[in-house]
């Protein structure tokens, strides 16, 4: 029931006891439960005429709380959401990894402690925590340094550790699943088969299917970044040479603009900053490592057959070089009915896309109805 309020399927007792087909006694119990819960609120009458007009229930988003996070190679994301994924407050913070899982997890419940104080809210009202993480691979590869059980991220239990803290379901996934479920939820809803291209320290593609994350026979599907991009020899961190993270990534373009003009210490986001003001050289690398990208999703393209295709990165200023690249291998390396007919556009969420999707992944592995009858028997026993 309170599915198909959410969903916005049904709103009043006989809408819902119509779609599936029990008594409205039964339903109208059930309705006085999550009313009583605060899961659902009244939402005014709907106006039919003669007789008394039947209410309309909404589903209530404020209920309870989330905490989504999104652990970044260069930053995090803490953010808190209400239940219907909708973002209250968030805040990048600025823990470094290589500090160990211990210190880092400490900084985001800091973190969360600050955003709960700042809305008046306390612990006892999260219901769930998302956590998007980045790749296997990536991760492996981060030197931790921290002192305090300075243990490497691999071996680091992320969900126990989480939902040893707060005592509540912890749903962790790799942040570019969690990206593309919150751009295919908010911007693409009816594409059947979406991908979501990261572009940031490193490149990672998130690949959404029936309104599901695909993750493949081992959840590795996605892992372009570490697809050979023809004439290049770059060194990557994977042990190989010529990957696309080592050529197209923030980082790599950053060292591609560093070697041709000799500069020093320059982040992806000042690049970026400095194409858009119009330095030819900035341009000039972010379109080829635009070039670059869309010949891996020329693939992509021709593997999939997806309607829309997004990309998000911290090149966001200079987007467009990016994204005049990436059509230009697209158009000319993918089958042209597969190309005409894929979206290629800017990831719309910003920032936000990871906590987002992270949120929307938790809840919908808590808004069930076992999980939901749990928080009421528990309230119920306790009144
Ligand atoms: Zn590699």
């Amino acid at each position: 029931m309170l599915q198909l309020v959410r969903s916005g399927a049904a709103a009043t007792t006989s809408e819902i006891a119509t779609l599936m087909s029990v008594a409205r006694s039964t339903v109208a119990e059930r309705i006085e439960l999550l009313v009583r819960n605060g899961l659902l609120v009244p939402d005014g009458e709907v106006a039919l005429g003669r007789g008394r007009p039947p209410m309309r229930y909404a589903f209530n988003a404020g209920a309870g709380l989330v905490l989504a996070v999104q652990l970044g190679m260069s930053g995090s994301r803490v953010a808190i959401t209400d239940l219907s994924a909708q973002v209250l407050m968030s805040r990048t913070v600025d823990v470094n990894l290589s500090l160990g899982p211990h210190r880092v997890f400490a900084t985001v419940l800091d973190t969360l402690d600050e955003h709960l104080l700042a809305i008046g809210a306390a612990r006892d009202q999260l219901r769930g925590v998302g956590l998007g993480i980045p790749g296997s691979t990536e991760l492996a590869a981060v030197r931790t340094t921290g002192r305090r059980g300075p243990r490497q991220w691999e071996a680091f239990d992320v969900s126990g550790h989480m939902r040893g803290a707060l005592e509540v379901p912890v749903y962790v996934d790799q942040d570019v699943n969690l990206m593309a479920l919150a751009e295919q939820r908010s911007s693409f809803p009816n594409a059947r088969v979406f991908a979501c291209v990261k572009v940031g320290t490193t490149i990672g593609c998130g690949i959404v299917i029936n309104g599901q994350v695909f993750r493949g026979g081992t959840g590795l599907a996605g892992a372009i970044a570490h697809t050979p991009v023809k004439g290049s020899t770059a060194q990557c961190d994977c042990g190989n040479l010529g990957c696309l993270n080592a050529t197209a990534s923030g980082a790599a373009l950053v060292t591609r603009l560093r070697r041709a003009d000799g500069e020093s210490a320059l982040s992806a986001r000042e690049l970026s900053q400095r194409a858009a003001a119009g330095d030819i050289e900035a341009i000039q690398a972010i379109r080829q490592g635009g070039r670059e990208l869309g010949e891996v999703l020329a693939g992509v393209v021709n593997l999939l057959n997806p309607e829309a295709l997004a990309v998000w990165g911290y090149l966001d200023d200079a987007g467009d070089y990016l994204l005049a690249g990436v059509r230009e291998s697209i158009y000319t390396g993918a089958l042209p009915a597969a190309s005409e007919s894929v979206t290629i556009a800017h990831a719309a969420l910003g920032d936000d896309a990871g906590v987002q999707g992270a949120a929307t992944a938790v809840l919908e592995e808590i808004l069930t109805p076992s999980v939901v009858d749990g928080w009421i028997y528990h309230a119920e026993t306790r009144a």
